[in-house]
């Protein structure tokens, strides 16, 4: 039998259109110790909450109709990476079609000297990478500061297919509000 692999997750957006080109789900990571000054979305920095197996994860990916691919963002998804690359595998073995993109907050160069991120690599189409820097505020597609940048892995998109900064607000039928994108130019999401 197999081991289960465990992930803690803050939310997942089924759909949206503000995480990278077409219709994305959005899988946000719990967890994240960068401390980036200003992070928009500090709820995600404990390491706490409800674990979940990638298992049940990607199933209910999976299960949501009329996405191009998967978003991964956080908190910081490359602080569970074993998680995040087995959840992709998954992904990728049942549904090759499915685009992948990744928010990091490390820079590539932290990046590269990881074996795992290679690995990554291996499914990702896009990611951004690099701490949120309040003082070096971008209004470029996905990227909050000017510091970071946007890494295309595989021929499926270009520069001029990544839609500029919008903010998303979706209300669930049970009345919750989530929010995603870019609120302001510079903004972490
Ligand atoms: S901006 Fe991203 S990397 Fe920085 S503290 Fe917030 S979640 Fe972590």
């Amino acid at each position: 039998m197999s081991r289960e692999i465990y992930v803690m997750i803050h939310a997942i957006i089924t759909h949206s259109r503000v995480n990278g080109p077409g219709v994305r789900s959005v899988v946000y990571f719990q967890g994240c110790d960068l401390g980036c000054a200003g992070c928009w979305n500090p709820a995600t920095h404990a390491f706490v909450g409800a674990e979940r197996s990638i298992d049940d994860v990607a199933t209910q990916i999976l299960g949501v109709v009329g996405i191009d691919g998967v978003t991964f963002s956080g908190g910081e998804p490359m602080q569970q990476a074993s998680a995040l690359f087995a959840l992709i595998s998954i992904l990728k073995a049942r549904r090759p079609d499915l685009s992948i993109g990744m928010h990091s907050g490390y820079t590539e160069r932290e990046l590269n000297a990881s074996a795992i991120w290679r690995a990554v690599c291996e499914h990702l189409d896009f990611a951004v990478l690099g701490r949120f820097v309040a003082a070096k505020p971008s209004s470029l597609p996905l990227r909050t500061s000017a510091n970071q940048i946007l890494r295309l892995f595989s021929g499926r998109y270009r520069e001029e297919d990544f839609q500029p900064q919008e903010c998303e607000v979706q209300i669930t039928q049970e009345g919750l509000v989530q929010i995603t994108g870019f609120p302001l130019a510079g903004s972490p999401a």
